[in-house]
């Protein structure tokens, strides 16, 4: 879905999106009324003692979109930027992510205005016990589950988990998911959006009649998603032509070795001065001649300006967000075909469901039957959307999102509402 710069802009265009597909849908009024809006906007006062021995106040959020096929789920995050309008925005699009998926959760996002680059850890754990003390009539396995967003980890779950459990008198692994595993984590959570995201790029080249094999693909954010995505793609026997992270872009039209760069970006935290490959700019990389690109990075990374030069057959929206409206629109005139971010980047929020199903059951899989149980997972959403996109011969992002809203809407049909 395309996310705006700005935060009022962010809700604005989730409401937008949720109106273009209701349109598509033909969804009657009574029940646009009941799903559109968060059920739940909650602001909250974290007061907080620095390492200075001042109180500082932070303002923080929890918004629960939707809990009409389940407990809500979305992530807590700590960043300057933070406002309700973004937290809203956010939670709406975790309810339409889930139901795209089928899992049976609703949306749910959080977070907190601060700037984590300058606060210290002992700072950080203060501020996350202090803000999972003011939503706690809000969260629980089975009412609101959170997860780790921008700027936040295991380590943050692990605290909240902590302070929650330490109100019930108990252990409640299942009230946060993107543990570590020692405290209920699950194998397979830490590349799952990257492995997802593999799995829908399959599809979507068994669908074009393109061979994986031989293709070419360019990743923009060796991050956690773009750095799994370009492993498994390149075990697949793709050529990963161009990577790029903040610090730079290197090309090389042989192919990179990932493995390699993956250690070196462990080793110095960047991708440049990777051997056997050239620095070109980041407007080179979008514009380079190849089957695949992988935007993985941050929001609006292809926009009016740059969609014209792009050349990939298929878009694979790793992140969230990183084509404006205007991109969309002249990637979707020139035939690209669009794996759009609710469905691509949605292996994330499958394993973090599996976490919390292993939680719930006290029974634990292996990594093996949590990749099979995400394939399958993937493989039905993508051709879900597929159907519709064909069928309806609507975009791909608009079918997405029909697929999440309609099983939405048919739910809270068929549970009515309390008179
Ligand atoms: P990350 O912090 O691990 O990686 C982000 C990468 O992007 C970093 O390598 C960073 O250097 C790079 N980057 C930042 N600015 C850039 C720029 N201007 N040009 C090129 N590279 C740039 O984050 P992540 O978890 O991989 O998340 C990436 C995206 O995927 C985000 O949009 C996030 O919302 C989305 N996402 C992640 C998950 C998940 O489980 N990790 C789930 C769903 C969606």
């Amino acid at each position: 879905m395309p996310i705006a710069t700005t935060t009022e802009n962010a809700y604005e265009l989730a409401l937008q999106n949720f109106d273009t597909a209701a349109d598509a849908m033909g969804l009657d009024n009574d029940v646009r009324m009941m799903i559109k809006y968060p059920e739940r906007v909650l602001t909250v006062s974290v007061p907080v003692r620095l390492d200075d021995g001042h109180i500082h106040r932070f303002e923080a959020y929890r918004v629960q979109h939707s809990s009409v096929r389940g407990p809500g789920k979305g992530g807590i995050r700590y960043h300057p930027q933070v406002t309700l309008e973004e937290v809203k925005a956010l939670a709406t699009w975790m309810t339409w992510k889930c139901a795209v998926v089928n899992i049976p959760f609703g949306g749910a996002k959080g977070g907190v205005t601060c700037d984590p680059k300058h606060l210290s850890l002992h700072e950080l754990e203060r501020i996350t016990r202090r803000y999972t003390s003011a939503i706690l009539p809000l969260i629980g396995p089975e009412q609101d589950i959170p997860a780790p967003d921008v700027y936040t980890n295991s380590q943050t779950m692990a605290w909240i988990m902590d302070t929650y459990s330490m109100t019930k008198g108990y252990s409640v692994p299942g009230v946060v998911t993107g543990k570590p595993l020692s405290l209920g984590g699950s194998l397979g959570r830490n590349e799952a959006t990257g492995r997802g995201c593999f799995y829908t790029i399959q599809c979507a080249c068994d669908h074009l009649g393109l061979p994986l094999t031989g293709s070419s693909v360019v990743v923009q954010g060796f991050g956690n998603a773009g750095s799994i995505a370009a492993q498994l793609l390149e075990e697949a026997g793709a050529r990963v032509i161009a990577v790029s992270d903040s610090t730079g872009c290197i090309y090389n039209p042989k192919g990179i070795n990932i493995k390699e760069l993956m250690h070196l970006k462990a080793l110095t935290g960047k991708v440049e001065g990777f051997p056997e490959s050239e620095p070109i700019t980041p407007a080179e990389l979008l514009a380079l001649d190849c089957d695949i690109l992988v935007p993985a990075a941050l929001e609006n990374t292809v926009t009016a300006d740059n969609a014209p030069m792009v050349r990939a057959k298929i878009v694979a929206e790793a992140a969230n967000g990183p084509l404006t409206p205007a991109a969309d629109r002249i990637l979707e005139s020139k035939g690209t075909f669009i794996i759009p971010d609710i469905l691509c980047n949605a292996g994330g929020v499958t394993v973090s469901y599996f976490e919390w199903v292993q939680d719930e059951s006290h029974l634990f899989w292996e990594a093996q039957d949590v990749y099979n149980r995400l394939e399958r997972v993937m493989r039905t959403a993508f051709n879900d959307v597929l159907q519709i996109h064909l069928a309806r011969k609507l975009p791909t992002r608009i079918a997405a999102n029909v697929v999440g809203i309609g099983r939405v809407a048919e739910a809270v049909q068929i549970r009515g509402i309390y008179p």
